[in-house]
């Protein structure tokens, strides 16, 4: 039971940094230690406003000399305090009227200047201000330019170690680019005292047999708002004046997600782009009939299919509609609530805009044309635009394609509907590729498409690791391999038949690729033939089980290789997930120009950029050999 005293620290803590909430009796003394690089990742104990105060006045703190913007009240930049990690704003004032009270828990400093935390409510207020007085200022994430039409999702795994990777490129190919991604809540925890209060609900992973915690990459939803943006004001990012989103992954609508739709919406507030997921309310099975649907409505639908050039038989279309008619009445219950929220907390247009995706992947088979010429049918006669539609490809995440000309004739078919209704391709799963499968997707759609990609970055993480000469980053990886090979093990004899099936697939794939002997009959006669098997392979990122288990490392408590230890979010997950952010220059540089260099490589092959300016930017990347030019590259 947690007392009273505890609850309270703990609720004053998620209102400073919502990101960093660990209550401090779950901290080590390690992790009590501050850490400046990392202050937005580590949870550790968070001293408050009166200590920040304190270390500006004895001049303790660091300013980040590019970060400054300006509002109507005067000059801003971010602050921090070197001992702690926390952060502040300073705000030089240009009009005699600007009182401390422009943000929260302002303190007028010595110098006249006023300082103020960087809290979450405080974060808000300045989005707020940054718009008000420049309506097409790009600190915040926004809806602006193409980011509507043409885009990369970029999945933020590792966030500070990742975002400068992101804006490096963004910079390089004067692109805006989905810069922070991640689906909440599976990925993404959607509210920190549900996670303290040890609520969150699992996901099943059928490929592992087991459930895991949501939130398995261990930050907040508000704390990947946070970091984001400061993350672009440290490296100057906004002086360049380049648009980016932020898209809040995967929306849940209805099923069990009903319960807490209003802390979803409440989590994703700074969230430009919204993806809404209807899977859990079609697996709930529920259906509509026809009769009670407005006339009207379903008039329009047919119509405006029709007009697409779809031909759908009467029986085909009430079959579908009634099916999904359910689902698309929650979505646009849903959407009304993020577009009230964003009305509340902000009064500009462009901070109340967000682009809206439809996925539609994980509907069972292929998706097919009436299917998505429906779906978006109903959207335009309910009145959400949709920017990005994902239908099912059939794509397995990290697997090229493997033909491309049935490739072309599948997309070419959804082209055409989703020109129709104006609305651009979202392709999920997008990761690991062919460059001739891109080219495909950026020919046959203009180059109207977004390629979603995530996991790819916890393996480029690991191949970073692991060209690191580093020690620790050496041990890491170490761990890191050893871990996937003991979980493709446990599951290659699990008695979950679909367990055992994937944990085989990997193992004998990675010996196949190097030309092992991978006969399944002898390799997994024993489990002691089959650990031989394994433990024959150097070990490399390349291997599949390492690629299938390895974001499971990220938040496994202690690092073990067990089932219970996954998605750990007590101290012990943590300080398994501290590692990665302790990992050295080398490591962090060579993650960053791995994510650089997979942008590039997408930018170019989807169109998106043209080619003589990746070659350009790749040159310069390749020439860049010290973390520090890599981030001075960031800002003009
Ligand atoms: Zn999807």
């Amino acid at each position: 039971m947690r007392g009273k005293t505890q609850r309270d620290t703990t609720e004053r803590l998620s209102t400073i940094f919502p990101h960093h909430v660990i209550p401090p009796e779950r901290l080590s003394p390690r992790e009590r230690s501050p850490h400046r690089d990392q202050s937005l990742c580590q949870p550790r104990l968070l001293p408050g406003l009166v200590p920040l105060r304190q270390a500006h006045a004895a001049d303790r703190t660091k300013t980040y000399p590019k970060s400054g913007f300006i509002t109507a009240c005067g000059e801003w930049v971010l602050f921090e305090d070197a001992s702690t990690g926390d952060h502040g704003w300073r705000l030089a004032p240009r009009v005699a009227a600007v009182a401390p009270t422009t943000l929260t828990d302002g303190a007028p400093a010595t110098d006249g200047t006023i300082i103020f935390p960087a809290t979450w409510i405080n974060f808000l207020a300045l989005k707020n201000l940054i718009q008000e007085h420049d309506s097409a200022s790009t600190i915040f994430p926004s809806a602006a330019g193409n980011l509507g039409r043409g885009t990369l999702g970029i999945g933020a795994r590792f966030t500070t170690l990742h975002w400068p990777a992101v804006e490096w490129a963004m910079s390089a190919l004067n692109l805006g680019l989905t810069a922070n991604q991640n689906s909440i809540p599976r990925e993404l925890v959607y509210d920190v005292d549900a996670m303290l209060d040890g609520t969150l609900d699992t996901v099943p992973f059928p490929f592992i047999g087991a459930n895991v915690p949501e939130g398995h990459q261990g930050q907040s939803v508000e704390g990947m708002s946070h970091g984001c943006v400061l993350s672009k004001l440290k490296n100057g990012f906004h002086h360049r004046r380049i648009a980016w989103s932020f898209n809040a992954d995967h929306q849940p609508i209805g099923g069990k997600f009903d319960t807490r739709e209003d802390a979803l919406v409440r989590g994703c507030l700074l969230a430009s782009y919204i993806t809404f997921d209807l899977s859990p309310e079609l697996a709930a099975g529920t259906r509509a009939k026809l009769a009670d649907i407005d006339a009207a409505l379903v008039a329009k639908v047919r119509a405006r299919v029709a007009a697409a050039g779809l031909t759908l038989d009467e029986a085909a279309f009430t079959a579908l509609i009634e099916q999904v008619w359910p689902s698309m009445a929650k979505m646009k219950r849903r959407d009304e609530k993020y577009a009230a929220a964003r009305a509340a907390a902000f009064t500009t247009d462009a901070g109340r805009a967000y682009l809206r995706e439809l996925s539609i992947d994980e509907l069972p088979g292929l998706t097919t044309a009436e299917t998505t010429a429906v779906m978006l049918a109903l959207c335009e006669a309910l009145g959400m635009k949709i920017h990005f539609v994902a239908p099912a490809f059939g794509f397995q995440k990290n697997m090229p394609y493997p033909d491309n000309a049935a490739l072309r004739v599948l997309i070419e078919k959804q082209w055409t509907v989703c020109r129709a209704f104006d609305a651009s391709i979202g392709f999920h799963s997008g990761s690991g590729k062919s460059a001739e499968n891109y080219q495909v997707m950026g020919a046959v759609t203009g180059s109207r498409l977004e390629i979603k990609t995530s996991g790819r970055y916890t393996y480029e993480m690991g191949r970073a690791l692991f060209a690191s000469k580093n020690a620790a980053d050496q041990a890491l990886w170490r761990d890191w391999y050893r871990f996937t090979v003991e979980l493709a093990l446990l599951g290659a004899f699990s008695t979950d038949a679909t367990e055992r099936k994937m944990a085989r697939s990997f193992i004998t794939d990675a010996l196949a690729k190097t030309n092992s002997p991978s006969d399944e009959a002898v390799v997994f006669a024993t489990p002691a033939a089959a650990r031989s098997a394994i433990e024959a392979l150097a070990p490399s990122p390349e291997h599949m089980f390492w690629f299938e288990y390895n974001f499971l490392h990220v938040l496994a408590a202690e690092g073990r290789a067990v089932k219970s230890a996954l998605g750990d979010h007590t101290v012990a997950g943590y300080r398994q997930r501290a590692r990665f952010y302790a990992i050295s220059e080398e490591g962090r540089l060579g993650f960053a120009k791995n994510i650089a260099a997979y942008i590039l490589f997408l930018a170019e092959n989807t169109g998106l950029a043209p080619a003589s300016v990746v070659a350009t930017a790749k040159a310069r990347l390749e020439a860049t050999t010290s973390l520090a030019d890599f981030h001075a590259a960031i800002s003009l």
